[in-house]
């Protein structure tokens, strides 16, 4: 089900421009607009889903096609053999700022560390 004000539903609807790479019935993977690294996409199911968990939880097959989308477009980009990151942010603590769920694909250069270590 579309959600109206959320974002990335208006972009799969086509309301809102976005560089498109790769487009399947159920999902779509688009250029993130601030990118973090050489090569930034973001890959989402058609269908709103706030979160990861709520995606694996409802719909687990889907969950999976969003995975084969990332990896397909890792292998369009040329990321397969140097390696990528794969990650979903996930609620406050997670850092999500977008709630429809999105992998975000990052690659084109060392990524460095995970994450920094600094918490308090
Ligand atoms: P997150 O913090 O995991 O929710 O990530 C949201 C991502 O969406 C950020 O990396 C933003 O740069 C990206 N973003 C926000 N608006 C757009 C947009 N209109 N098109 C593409 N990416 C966007
Ligand atoms: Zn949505």
């Amino acid at each position: 089900m579309s959600t109206p004000d959320c974002l990335f539903c208006r972009i799969v609807a086509g309301e809102i421009p976005a560089t498109v790479v790769r487009e399947t019935p159920t999902t779509l993977a688009f250029r993130d607009i601030g990118p973090k690294a050489p090569v930034h996409v973001l890959v989402i199911p058609k269908e709103h889903y706030a979160d990861v968990a709520t995606l694996a939880q409802d719909d687990p097959g889907l969950a999976g096609e969003v995975l084969a989308a990332a990896a397909a477009v890792a292998e369009d980009e040329g990321l397969l053999g140097d390696g990528f990151r794969l990650m979903f942010n996930t609620g406050a603590y997670g850092g999500q700022e977008v709630f429809h769920v999105h992998a975000h694909l990052l690659g084109g250069a060392p990524l460095g560390p995970m994450l920094a270590r600094n918490l308090a």
